[in-house]
């Protein structure tokens, strides 16, 4: 049994549907994110998984209404957040979700950061933001989370540059967990730190996450970090998610074309390197997707159908597992 799933509720806390975002510019319409369709329970971590280009981070920034706006635009679906729709929520309502309710890491822990401002004084801003406590109180609540992640009492009142990248990250980490929020966003929140501190990192996440039992959106290209972190796995393409179920269920049977890609294209230390097979081709523009389905210039085993027809529904593959492709519906006539 995945580890958190005793921590998970039947509650879906997150349910998107349908989502479409696009970038208008004078160039053309890049259309980032097309019917994206993902759910989440209370308690559990979802891996989003994907090429550069597949719509990861522009989910995200969906989800925390931060698409940049001009030239994004969310243009379809619905973001359900414990019941309410945040694609309709006003600017002043997002204000109090983000940071409090949802909270999201990016990838270089100096772009969240303020350069001048103590450590400790940048999480205590976060708590003053949204909770009713003094600012003694939120001081000493910043000295509780910098211990919770690792760092000492004695560095909370020194600044960022002070920090080596690892440290930075824990920093980011309690300001993001500093309110206790329902869902926690991480959008490659390691790629930036060498190997050893990475897997301190993850650690930490995994044991904060265990103990606030918040729901979390990892998002990366590295299929070993779901293995390690996720209860479920979202495979992403062309701004649409392509297979998703749970970790052991998708890992052991991959059946979107796509996601077998992905494996196949892992190294094995057990294997010699010509047992290697990455995917051919790239990940096409989103201001220009191919006909049809949009995997099918890469995919092996397209059908003349897949050239015309986009898959559209989900196939069930079993009752955590479901896939999007036409080889699993009956729509390629038996081709
Ligand atoms: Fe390949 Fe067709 Fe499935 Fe797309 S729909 S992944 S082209 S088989």
């Amino acid at each position: 049994m995945p580890e958190n799933t005793a921590q998970a509720s039947n509650e879906a806390l997150l349910d998107i549907q349908d989502l479409s975002i696009h970038y208008i510019t004078e160039d053309g319409t890049v259309r980032a994110v097309n019917n994206l369709n993902l759910s989440l329970k209370r308690g559990e971590t979802i891996g989003l998984v994907g090429e550069t280009g597949a719509g990861k981070t522009t989910t995200a920034l969906g989800i925390m209404r931060l698409v940049p706006d001009p030239p994004g635009k969310i243009v379809g679906g619905r973001i359900n957040f414990a019941g309410e729709d945040l694609t309709q929520k006003s600017d002043a309502a997002m204000r109090n979700v983000r940071g409090k309710r949802i909270s999201m890491i990016f990838q270089d822990p100096m772009t969240s950061l303020n350069p001048v401002i103590p450590v400790r004084d940048q999480i205590a801003e976060v708590i003053l933001l949204h909770e009713k406590v003094s600012a003694a109180e939120a001081l000493a609540k910043a000295e509780e989370m910098l211990l919770k992640v690792g760092i000492r009492s004695e560095r909370a009142r020194e600044y960022p540059h002070q920090f080596s990248g690892g440290m930075r990250q824990r920093v980011v980490i309690a300001i993001a967990l500093a309110c206790n929020p329902e869902l926690l966003i991480s959008d490659e929140p390691t790629t930036a730190l060498d190997v050893t501190i990475q897997a301190q990192v993850l650690e930490l996440m995994k044991n904060l996450k265990r103990e606030f039992n918040t729901s979390m959106i990892m998002i990366t290209h590295d299929l070993g970090i779901v293995a390690d972190i996720c209860d479920k796995v979202a495979i992403m393409y062309a701004g649409s998610v392509v297979e998703i179920g749970d970790k052991y269920d998708l890992f052991r049977n991959p059946k979107h074309p796509y996601t077998i890609g992905l494996f196949n294209s892992l190294p094995d230390i057990e294997k010699d390197e010509d047992s290697l097979k990455p995917i051919k081709g790239f990940m096409p523009d989103p201001m220009d997707l191919p006909s049809g389905c949009p995997f099918h210039p890469r995919c092996d085993v397209a059908k003349p159908i897949c050239m015309q027809a986009a898959p559209s529904e989900y196939v069930n593959v079993s009752e955590n597992h479901r896939v999007k492709c036409l080889l699993f519906s009956d729509t390629t006539g038996g081709e």
